[in-house]
Formats: C-alpha cells, sequence, structure tokens
C-alpha cells in the first residue's frame, strides 16, 4: 500500500488535500470500481464537485460519495484532519484527551471529541472471535474508590464479592497468552460464568483468581487454575493473572491521566481503544495506522454519541 509512514510529519505531507484522501478511501474502498452504497449498481456518473457520484441504476439514481456509511460521513471535519487524528490516536501509547486534540488539530472540542469516538467504535472488533490457549481471565471496576486501596484490601474485598458496590462500571478482560486482548464492559443481565463461555473457546485452560461468580469453569473448560490472592497467592509456576492486571492498570492510567471522566455509555470505547493498541503492539506506529485507514467499516452517528 505505502511505504510506511514513519511519524505524522510525513502522513500530513502525503495526505495533505480531501482530494488525495478521497482519493485513497475510493482505490481503498472501491479498487476502482465505484459501487453505489444503496442499491450495489457499479454503473455511476460523476457530479463536477469531484467527489459526487450518482448511480446508473434507474430504480434507484441516488447520489453518493465514499464516505458514505464510514466514520468520515456527514462530518465538515476535513479528511486531512481526520488522517491526522487516527495517526495520533492510535499511536499514542496512553491515548490523548479530545482537548488535547482540538489543540493539535485546530478543530473544536466538541470536532475532537466527536472524532475520538468515531475512532474509537471503528477499532472495535466488528466479528469476535473465540480466544484460545491459556486464556488469562479477570473483572475490573472503573471510576470508584477501591483504587486506592492496597493490593491485599482489594483481593479480599473482592473474594467476598464487595467490589460490585459504589458507582462503578465493571470490565471484563479476556487476555489470551501470547496473543490478545479482549475487553467487555459487563453486562449485569449475564452471569461472569457466561461471559466467559461467549468469549473463549471450550478446548481453552482458563485462569482467574478465586472469585466464587467463577467457580464451576473447569467443567466446561479443558482446565481451570485458580489463583488464590486472598490467600496472598499471586503466581503459582506459569498460573497467574498478572498479564491481565497489568493491562488492566495500564487501561486505568490511560482513562484516568486522560480523561477523568468516562460515563459508563462510553467506557467500551475507551476499552476499545487501549485493547486496539495492545493488540497491535508488534506493529510500528505507520503499519498500525495503515491498517486502520483500511478498516472503513464501522459507524457511529452523533446521534448515537449523545443521546442517553
Ligand atoms: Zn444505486
Amino acid at each position: 500500500m505505502f511505504n510506511s509512514f514513519k511519524n505524522l510529519t510525513e502522513v500530513i505531507l502525503h495526505f495533505s488535500t480531501d482530494k488525495v484522501c478521497r482519493e485513497f478511501l475510493e482505490a481503498n474502498r472501491w479498487n476502482g470500481t465505484p459501487t453505489c452504497p444503496h442499491c450495489g449498481c457499479d454503473k455511476w456518473y460523476k457530479l463536477n464537485d469531484g467527489k459526487t457520484y450518482k448511480c446508473g441504476n434507474k430504480e434507484c439514481y441516488k447520489k453518493y460519495t465514499v464516505t458514505v456509511g464510514t466514520i468520515y460521513e456527514n462530518t465538515n471535519i476535513p479528511l486531512p484532519k481526520w488522517f491526522a487524528a487516527i495517526y495520533i490516536i492510535t499511536a499514542h501509547k496512553k491515548g490523548i484527551s479530545s482537548i488535547q486534540l482540538a489543540k493539535d488539530l485546530g478543530v473544536t472540542q466538541k470536532s475532537a471529541w466527536f472524532m475520538t469516538h468515531r475512532i474509537r467504535e471503528m477499532v472495535g472488533e466488528k466479528h469476535p472471535e473465540a480466544l484460545e490457549n491459556t486464556v488469562e481471565v479477570d473483572e475490573t471496576y472503573v471510576g470508584g474508590k477501591m483504587k486506592n486501596k492496597h493490593k491485599k484490601v482489594r483481593a479480599e474485598a473482592h473474594a467476598n464479592g464487595v467490589s460490585h458496590v459504589d458507582n462503578k462500571t465493571g470490565v471484563m478482560g479476556y487476555l489470551e497468552r501470547g496473543a490478545g486482548v479482549r475487553l467487555n464492559v459487563i453486562d449485569k443481565t449475564q452471569s461472569f460464568k457466561d461471559m466467559v463461555k461467549s468469549n473463549v473457546a471450550l478446548e481453552s485452560i482458563i485462569i482467574t483468581d478465586s472469585l466464587n461468580a467463577y467457580t464451576g469453569l473447569a467443567k466446561d473448560f479443558k482446565d481451570h487454575e485458580v489463583i488464590n490472592h486472598s490467600e496472598d497467592e499471586y503466581v503459582r509456576g506459569e498460573w497467574h493473572t498478572n498479564t491481565i492486571e497489568g493491562f488492566f492498570s495500564f487501561l486505568k492510567r490511560s482513562i484516568y491521566g486522560c480523561y477523568h471522566n468516562v460515563s459508563p455509555k462510553h467506557l467500551q470505547r475507551y476499552c476499545n481503544e487501549n485493547s486496539y493498541r495492545y493488540n497491535t503492539r508488534e506493529l510500528k506506529d505507520g503499519q498500525r495506522f495503515e491498517i486502520t485507514l483500511s478498516n472503513l467499516e464501522g459507524r457511529l452517528t452523533y446521534k448515537n454519541l449523545i443521546s442517553k
């Protein structure tokens, strides 16, 4: 595709005009043949504005551009700013606040906020496949006071199920060793065991702490190794949940450091952003940017975002 961008300057120099960005999106999405997003027809007329197509199907005749159905649709934000935002958001290890992004790009904070959410939505897994092999499973709570307590105190409270209190939002994490991580905001209508079963293949080995909610997973999975944190046990040979816990503390630093207030409604998208960076950590920033740019699917309207 490209010779891999090495830094933000190269991205900005290359994608300097709306036209260049649009040509890139067209090549990427249509491979040379504009296709009507409404009916799938590949006969078209191009209008004089240089970007709008009119469908050649008499039954349809609708107008469209390459951004229909993508994160760029229906915004007045110029494409070069979108592309720069994608680079910045996916490359910054600890994320970036919309206030900072607004300053960096010269857009309003409202626009920057909207862009960050659409980009986070875009990097979420669209068709998640079951995780396999050895999977560390743990849950964490974002937004409460428990985070300031000592590890042992948290472990005891947690073993007793106390960590469910407060107005914290729970996040379930599954980390396949040597592969990647997935985070799901906890859906209170589902049991922890059901959540694990819908995300991890049954022939896997599960590692959790001793929370009661995980008891019984051994019946469903190849093996279930339990680490008893409340008894001060943290590692038993290769069995531990340190990788997922380490990821959680990174996630929390990123959320509290950049965003201060994350409403439960938006938390899944912050989780997407962080797990995406983790799962693409072997890639160079330029490669990650190009892969993200090629993922045109995924769309979130401003209405979805602001609705209660
Ligand atoms: Zn059409």
